[in-house]
């Protein structure tokens, strides 16, 4: 066995897992696993920025950053959380310039911040610059800095492991089994402390924002090992990716000035959102588009409509979108200096996902039951500051400022007591079996097609607009998946960086993840953020104040459902006007 022993072990080198590892470097032990190269982590494709209410340009509160997040998340946010991230992202945002972050600056050398969705000024009376960042590669710039920085404090990278199994002795974690994907052993990690951030699921749809890697993998380790997804039917589409590619043009362009248009060149947002317009949050200008293509508004009848920012002039665009931009002359052929952009909403962001308290750690149950030695931070985890929809910059937030908890905590409170819990005797046996099942079994079932099915499944019945048939049929769809994919086939059958293996282990992930979205979309007969029910219009906050805890069971496509309150301090649940 290949056998390593650490303090802390850290799965996931994107923002949230780089936070954590930079408060522990000085005195323990820490490795961080990733199954890609540091910098390659779904962190650094983040364009838009970071918020944090610096007040740098105009007057700014911490409190207005959380009232902000609480309404945008559709009152599903517990707010006990939102006030830490509001509070706690300024410091956070310090901390990163002082590593060295080049921000976008003021004139007199401040952080410059624009404007993004849903941010708004004294609760709710127009829109408020509050996103810090650098230019449209703003999560690239977290990345480099924080990598830089961790090289520097010594720690440990096994880049190119995957984490296939969570290792759990007498509930606590004991560490983790990660395959090298280099020449297909398998690693054990043995280690005080677990912490989760292995990121999002997008990958799951057909149209998506997100890299190849998001596959929901520490999801769905925890979720085969007894611990709950929450809120999984929460999943955000983003208005404006380029269309049928998915990738996403930044919401900064609206921030900056740019607008959307239906086919009679109406900016149909003034319509629906008159005083927020094309910045009110990313569940209703998703809408407003859907809305605007059933209704035959969409460009030439087709589904999508435009996306200009020409008016904002070169200067504007080179200066603040030079990315994006070349996203759309190199993956549509369009020019947006001249042309308006065709966009459809695009799979972005899990605001569900491992349940956990506000110090990172995660929690079993609806009594907030922590599991000794186990954290989560970043897109896996819901703590959670997102609800129902994400406000546009608060993920970058959430990381930072979630990961930073996280990592002090262990540091703090966690290490000077924990003990290493002993490892099982067969504490690789699960990902062994996974591993030599699939690469021994024969048969015809080949994994493309069912991924292919999952992808066009999840796109066309759990997305902008969902009802009980689509769900119904949906879960039925998947039950099929998930018995095709028992009996899947590899063509590939060497250990050497053997990707077919690792891209049908993340499709099982997918699968799992799915499943508990499906379940709790069925569930939840309400609309709410991101969760629209064409059966169920309204908002229900009699029966559906509450967050969905999901535990996988031994009935495919059944998990079990439980539900845990929401916190709810300063902001009563409202109606949500923009
Ligand atoms: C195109 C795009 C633009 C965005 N723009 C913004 C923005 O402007 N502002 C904002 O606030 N948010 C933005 N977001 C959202 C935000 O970027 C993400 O939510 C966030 O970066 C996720 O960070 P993370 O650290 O949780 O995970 P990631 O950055 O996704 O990193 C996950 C890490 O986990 C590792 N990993 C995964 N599975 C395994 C496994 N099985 N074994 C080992 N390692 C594993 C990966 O190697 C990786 O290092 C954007 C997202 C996208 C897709």
């Amino acid at each position: 066995m290949n056998y390593h022993k650490f303090d802390v072990v850290i799965v996931g080198a994107g923002g949230a897992g780089l936070m954590s590892a930079m408060q522990l470097s000085h005195n323990s032990s820490i490795a961080v696993v990733s199954k890609l190269y540091p910098m390659r982590s779904h962190t650094g494709a983040a364009q838009g920025g970071v918020a944090a209410a610096l007040g740098n340009t105009e007057e700014d509160h911490w409190q207005w950053h959380m009232f902000d997040t609480v309404k945008g998340g559709d009152y599903l946010v517990d707010q006990d959380a939102a006030a830490i991230l509001a509070q706690e992202a300024v410091d956070a945002i310090y901390d990163l310039e002082h590593w060295g972050m080049p921000f976008n600056r003021t004139s007199d050398g401040r952080i410059d911040q624009r404007r993004f969705g849903g941010h708004t000024r004294n609760f709710g009376e127009g829109p408020v610059r509050r996103s810090c960042y650098v230019a449209d590669r703003t999560g690239h710039m977290i990345l480099q800095t924080m990598y830089q920085q961790s090289l520097k404090n010594q720690v440990r990278f096994f880049n190119e492991f995957m984490m296939l199994d969570l290792i759990m002795s007498d509930g606590q974690a004991a560490g983790i089994v990660a395959l090298n994907m280099l020449d297909g052993e398998l690693h054990v990690f043995h280690a005080k402390t677990v912490v989760l951030a292995t990121g999002g699921y997008g990958r799951a749809w057909r149209v998506t924002s997100n890299a190849l890697a998001c596959t929901g993998d520490g999801m769905a380790v925890a979720y085969r090992r007894g611990i709950p997804l929450e809120d999984m039917e929460m999943y955000q589409f983003h208005p404006t990716g380029l269309y049928k590619v998915g990738i996403l043009f930044t919401e900064a362009a609206r921030g900056e000035g740019g607008y959307l248009l239906n086919k009679d060149g109406e900016r149909f947002c003034l319509r629906y959102a008159p005083t927020l317009q094309e910045l009110a949050p990313r569940d209703m200008v998703s809408r407003f588009i859907y809305q605007e293509i059933a209704e035959g508004r969409g460009i030439d009848g087709k589904d999508y409509v435009y996306l200009s920012v020409a008016h904002l002039g070169k200067k504007l665009i080179d200066e603040k979108l030079p990315e994006v931009i070349d996203f759309a002359r190199n993956y549509l052929g369009v020019d947006p200096y001249y042309e308006p952009v065709p966009i459809q909403p695009t799979a972005h962001y899990t605001m569900g996902g491992i349940p956990t308290d506000i110090e990172g750690r995660v929690v079993k149950d609806e009594n907030n039951t922590v599991i000794p030695g186990l954290y989560a931070a970043g897109e896996v985890a819901c703590v959670s500051v997102h609800g129902s929809n994400r406000l546009g910059t608060n993920s970058l937030v959430d990381l930072i400022v979630f990961g930073r908890r996280a990592g002090k905590h262990i540091a703090s409170k966690w290490l000077p007591e924990a003990d290493f819990a002993p490892l099982p005797a067969d504490a690789e046996e699960r990902a062994r079996e996974q591993v030599e099942t699939l690469l021994s079994r024969t048969g015809n079932e080949g994994q493309d097609a069912i991924r292919q099915e999952l992808r066009d499944m999840m796109m066309d019945k759990v997305s902008v607009v969902r009802d009980e048939r689509g769900l119904t049929e949906a879960r039925q769809q998947l039950v099929s998946l998930k018995e095709r994919y028992s009996r899947v086939r590899l063509m590939d059958h060497s250990r050497t960086f053997n990707t077919e293996l690792m891209e049908v282990i993340e499709l099982g992930n997918l699968l799992d993840c799915s499943e508990a979205a499906i379940a709790g979309a069925l569930a939840r007969k309400e609309s709410r953020g991101a969760h629209y029910r064409t059966d169920y219009e309204k908002r229900d906050d009699a029966n559906f104040l509450k967050h969905t805890l999901a535990y996988q069971t031994e009935r495919t496509g059944e998990p079990e459902l439980r539900y845990k309150p929401v916190v709810i301090t300063e902001f009563q649940p409202k109606e949500r006007k923009y």
